[in-house]
């Protein structure tokens, strides 16, 4: 059967943070953005329970609200949403092409929100309650859970940067934080090691790997069953908290031969704009922060996106990677901002006209 056909000047691929912000903004502005997202809409914020830190909510909210409240926002101006998986993405040429698997959506500008998800070790105890004690002790993120962890006894698991800052993070509150890595030496910065490993409220249990973690809905976390990789012995470590800190995956395999990324994933963008190395494909969110990765700035980034898409699609002048600029129709300003390069390959002045033009110009 062939697929039905939209074509639209936004379409945004995501609806976390970054995703709906990017709706709000690109509706607002009479864009009439399309949303895609997957069967689990709302990104990571949809697990998570409450969210003390979202400005704007002096009581604290509850993640999957804060999200409700994110999506009729975006829904107020018009966004529209297709609950579909995407199957391809063709970026080769502009409009680009996203099929999923009931529609072919022909995008004048496509906006990347597409998230990422934290990694899991996939050991019992570990999955969201009821199933598990995810929420209730376990957690892969000090920013947002820390906080409860007042005065207890804390393990994170891994050995990068990620655990190291966690680690840290968690001794504002912890009386203990204990990073137990399988491994006898660190994957994390020098700088991150050297930090974590001259605090006194954290310690180390090397060669360890975590079998299961322990506890009941009443009591919450209690401990970890844990693996000695090199005596084989197993043992348990008593603990109130666990923080699994073994990296995140970023949602963009769908675009690993056409966008630039980092090793792990990450999409690349501009610096001074959400442009990707493709014209008219921005990113934002957690699809291109690795640092931050905080639901506030996944809407900054969110909103950055959509100014950028209502410029490009304004033919003005928005940053890319190089420091240029570039517009719709394909011209480019150089990084000095003293000439543009039209498409035809001719170079003109910037210079606002009666201004002297470029030093070695005509
Ligand atoms: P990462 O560098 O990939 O480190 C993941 C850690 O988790 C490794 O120590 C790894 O062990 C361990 N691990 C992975 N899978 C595991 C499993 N199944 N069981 C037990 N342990 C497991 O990830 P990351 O720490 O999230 O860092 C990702 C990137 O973000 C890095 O480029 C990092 O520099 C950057 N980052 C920077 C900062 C900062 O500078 N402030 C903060 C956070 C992240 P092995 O070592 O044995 O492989």
């Amino acid at each position: 059967m062939p697929k039905n056909s939209l074509h639209r000047e936004v379409v945004i691929i995501g609806s976390g943070p970054a995703g709906l912000t990017a709706a709000i903004y690109a509706a607002r502005a009479d864009m009439c953005p399309l949303v895609i997202e997957g069967p689990q809409p709302g990104g990571q914020l949809t697990i998570t329970t409450e969210v003390e830190n979202y400005p704007g909510f002096a009581e604290g909210i509850q993640g999957p609200e804060l999200m409700d409240q994110f999506r009729k926002q975006a829904e107020r101006f018009g966004t529209e949403f297709l609950t579909e998986w995407i199957e391809t993405v063709d970026l080769s040429e502009r409009p680009f092409k996203v099929e999923t698997d009931g529609h072919v959506v022909v995008a004048e500008t496509l906006i990347i929100a597409s998230g990422a998800s934290a990694k899991w070790l996939g050991i019992p105890g570990e999955a969201p309650a009821p199933e598990g004690l995810g929420g209730m002790g376990v957690s892969a993120c000090a920013t947002c859970d820390g906080f409860f962890f007042k005065g207890k006894k804390i393990v994170v698991v891994g050995g990068g940067d990620t655990a190291m800052e966690e680690a840290t993070f968690l001794t504002r509150y912890a009386s203990r934080v204990t990073v137990v890595h399988r491994r006898d030496h660190l994957r994390a910065s020098k700088i991150m090691q050297d930090k974590a490993l001259k605090n006194e409220k954290i310690d180390f249990v090397w060669n360890t790997e975590v079998t299961e973690i322990l506890g009941a809905p009443e009591t919450g976390v209690t401990g970890i069953k844990i693996h000695n990789t090199q005596t084989g012995e197993e043992s348990i470590f008593e603990c109130e908290g666990v923080f699994i800190a073994i990296g995140h995956q970023p949602n963009t395999g769908l675009f690993k031969d056409t966008l630039e990324m980092d090793e792990i994933g990450y999409l690349k963008t501009a610096g001074r704009s959400m442009a990707t190395n493709v014209p008219g494909v921005f990113a934002c969110g957690d699809a291109q922060d690795s640092f931050y990765r905080q639901a506030i700035t996944a809407a900054g980034t969110g909103c950055m996106a959509a100014i950028d898409a209502e410029r490009f699609l304004d033919n003005l002048p928005v940053p890319v990677a190089s420091g240029e600029e570039i517009t719709m129709d394909g011209e480019v300003v150089s990084a000095d901002h003293e000439s543009i390069t039209m498409p035809d390959g001719e170079v003109i002045s910037n210079k606002p006209e009666g201004e002297a033009a470029p030093a070695g110009g005509d």
